[in-house]
């Protein structure tokens, strides 16, 4: 399915627009021949130069993140040259641009292992808890413990065990935590992963019972503890008073079943090796609006890519449509909205977050009519998918693509990303993707969109591959297109 495969996407989308445009003429097609009666740049820009323009974008973000250590992660390097770049492409606008600074906090984990090696090699998911010791360098490689009382918190748990050096396996007691702190949620970036809906674990702060595990399990010579319950917990901890804890991980259910089972039939052996660090990131947002307009609506693309790769798909491609849809639309003095370029959507939406925090604090959100999100707007082997809560402001989209006869599918609005902190606010929201509501393309989406059934619609998501080779250019010319429609379509 690699390069040739998307060729081969490539060649059956191109057949199947040229059919689009000799049978409808407008939409998709004139947006490509620029032969409609609309003003400005857009009508002399043949298709070639605009989807020209959109790969110069995506060509120079891939040339920061190879220059930048292979990312354009907020924080990092690669997101301000990116931001740098966007700045620049704007400047020949009329548009007013300035940067909103601001920071967060993220926890990072370094080390997150837990490896099993006798009576078979295996890696275990787990998540490690935030406030306790670190696992002490090269991590703690020891004989896998639970006690006849699971939880190991009474005075006599760990008596006649022979328990020096090595790794407990305990329970967690219903109502041993409380609810966490939302900063603390938001901190492990457990609040909104990218397009991925909410299969992350439970966000709890470490209650007494939960300190006497843990202290009980080091006066008996143990190097760190594994806790399991039916879901999986991220348990924090209070650094300032906690520190000297030992390295401490949560499993789930499954996990803990496959673990006992193995105990059951004799000794596991199991390696520890656990680090979880604060890290504060210092970034911005990139805000562009008319001179002399209020705005009443926004539009928005996150700028940042994951750590762990390019983000060309995800979501240069958003910015690129945006940047065109910012240019041609620049001219109109009445152009009632303001783009918007994200940063750290990748750590939890935290550039949105804090932009309608903002917004609440002054007053401003009352103003604020609609939130339109590019994410992900070039998959390879994408569907067009429309998202919101807004009848009207999806109507933006799914009109244009009606007109234009243009598939597309509904996907669900609780998918992570930056419409999220304005629909909590109470914002109407929309969203224009090329992914859809399921984990691979279904037949009936391949009916329409061509592509490979089966296959997911983004193979290379946040990894080091989403690069230019991971790009439907017919998906983003599409995206480039009806964005441009629904825009101009919101006038003051
Ligand atoms: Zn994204």
């Amino acid at each position: 399915m690699a390069a040739s495969g998307r060729a081969d996407l490539e060649g059956s989308n191109l057949r199947r627009r040229t059919l689009l445009r000799s049978s409808v003429g407008l939409g998709v097609g004139s947006w490509v021949t620029g032969s409609v009666t609309d003003s400005g740049a857009a009508q002399a820009t043949p298709a070639r130069q605009n989807t020209y323009r959109l790969r110069t974008h995506l060509t120079k973000l891939q040339r920061i993140a190879e220059a930048n250590g292979g990312n354009r992660a907020a924080g990092q390097p690669g997101y301000d040259y990116s931001a740098r770049y966007v700045e620049t492409v704007l400047k020949s606008s009329r548009l007013a641009v300035h940067r909103d600074y601001f920071d967060y906090e993220t926890l990072q984990t370094p080390r997150q292992k837990v490896e099993q090696s006798t009576p078979r090699a295996k890696i275990v998911q787990n998540f490690p808890a935030y406030g306790v010791s670190w696992s002490p360098s090269g991590g703690d490689t020891g004989k896998l413990l639970a006690p006849d009382d699971v939880f190991g918190d009474s005075e006599g748990s760990w008596d006649g065990v022979e328990s020096e050096g090595g790794i407990a396996l305990l329970k967690l007691r219903q109502g041993s935590k409380t609810q966490v702190s939302q900063a603390t949620a938001g901190l492990s970036g457990l609040t909104t992963q990218c397009h991925v809906p909410h299969q992350s674990p439970r966000a709890q702060r470490a209650g007494d019972s939960v300190r006497r595990q843990l202290t009980l399990a080091a006066a008996a010579g143990i190097k760190a503890v594994i806790f399991y319950s039916d879901n999986l917990h991220f348990l924090e901890f209070n650094p300032g008073q906690d520190r000297d804890l030992l390295p401490t991980t949560s499993v789930d259910g499954s996990e803990a079943d496959l673990l006992l089972q193995d105990l059951a039939a004799g000794p596991v052996v199991i390696h520890v090796d656990l680090e979880v660090r604060l890290v504060r990131t210092e970034t911005f947002n990139i805000i562009a609006t008319t001179p002399g307009v209020t705005s009443t609506h926004l539009i928005g693309a996150h700028l940042d890519s994951v750590p762990s790769g390019p983000g060309i798909n995800d979501n240069a491609s958003g910015v690129a449509v945006l940047l065109e849809t910012a240019l041609k639309r620049a001219g109109d003095r009445r152009n009632p909205w303001r783009f918007c370029w994200w940063g750290g959507e990748e750590a939890g939406a935290q550039g949105s977050s804090r932009f309608v925090r903002e917004l609440q604090a002054s007053g401003g959100i009352d103003r604020i009519k609609g939130y339109v999100n590019l994410d992900m707007a070039a998959s390879p082997n994408h569907v067009i998918s429309v998202y919101g809560n807004d009848q009207g402001l999806e109507g933006l989209y799914t009109e244009y693509f009606q007109d234009s006869q243009q598939p597309w599918v509904r996907e669900d609005v609780s998918v992570g990303s930056d419409h999220r902190p304005f629909m909590a606010a109470g914002i109407a929201v929309a969203g224009l993707g090329t992914w859809g509501p399921h984990q691979v393309k279904t037949d009936e989406e391949h009916a329409l969109f061509g592509g490979t059934a089966g296959e997911p619609y983004d193979p290379n998501y946040h990894s080091s591959q989403d690069d230019l080779a991971n790009v439907s250019w017919s998906a983003l010319a599409t995206c480039a297109a009806a964005t441009y429609a629904a825009n101009r379509a919101v006038t003051e």
